[in-house]
């Protein structure tokens, strides 16, 4: 598909919520992209900048600030971070209000991943509801269009 660079929301994708922790086999996955050339940055909504400057440290990847996701402009600094065009970049999230829908505005391809853990922040909880909502709605009409 010509990917070359992922952009990558932090909580419940690459850690538990508000957590340090990174679980090993997302560690090793973080290590057999970057040996395999494709180029990591984080895009991550939190205000908890100390947290993601230190994953930023311990995993080896850079990360862009800007105004919170479904904005375009924290994702435009990581395509500009990793000199990467939009044709070439993915977005990998939880979240569809954010990472999917930002994603989508610019144009780059999407990833829609299962959350890593049910706790989550309260906002997050009520958008759940909205994404089942909607992934019933997506799955129905897939179904009629196949
Ligand atoms: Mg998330």
């Amino acid at each position: 598909m010509g990917i070359r660079a992922l952009l990558l929301d932090l909580d419940n994708t690459i850690t538990p919520w508000r957590s340090r922790q990174v679980p090993a086999e997302i560690v090793e996955w973080v290590k057999r992209m970057q040996a395999a050339g494709i180029q990591l940055c984080f895009v991550s909504n939190t205000r908890n900048l100390g947290r993601l400057q230190w994953l930023s440290e311990q995993l080896n990847i850079p990360y862009a600030r800007g105004p919170m996701k479904p904005r375009r402009a924290m994702l435009r600094r990581a395509l500009e971070t990793l000199d990467v065009e939009p044709q070439h970049a993915a977005i990998v999230g939880d979240q569809l209000f954010t990472d999917v829908w930002g994603g989508n505005r610019l144009g780059i391809y999407t990833i829609w991943v299962h959350p890593m853990h049910p706790r989550e922040f309260i906002g997050t909880r009520v958008s759940r509801q909205v994404e089942k909502w909607l992934l019933k709605r997506l799955k129905r009409y897939q179904q009629d269009d196949a």
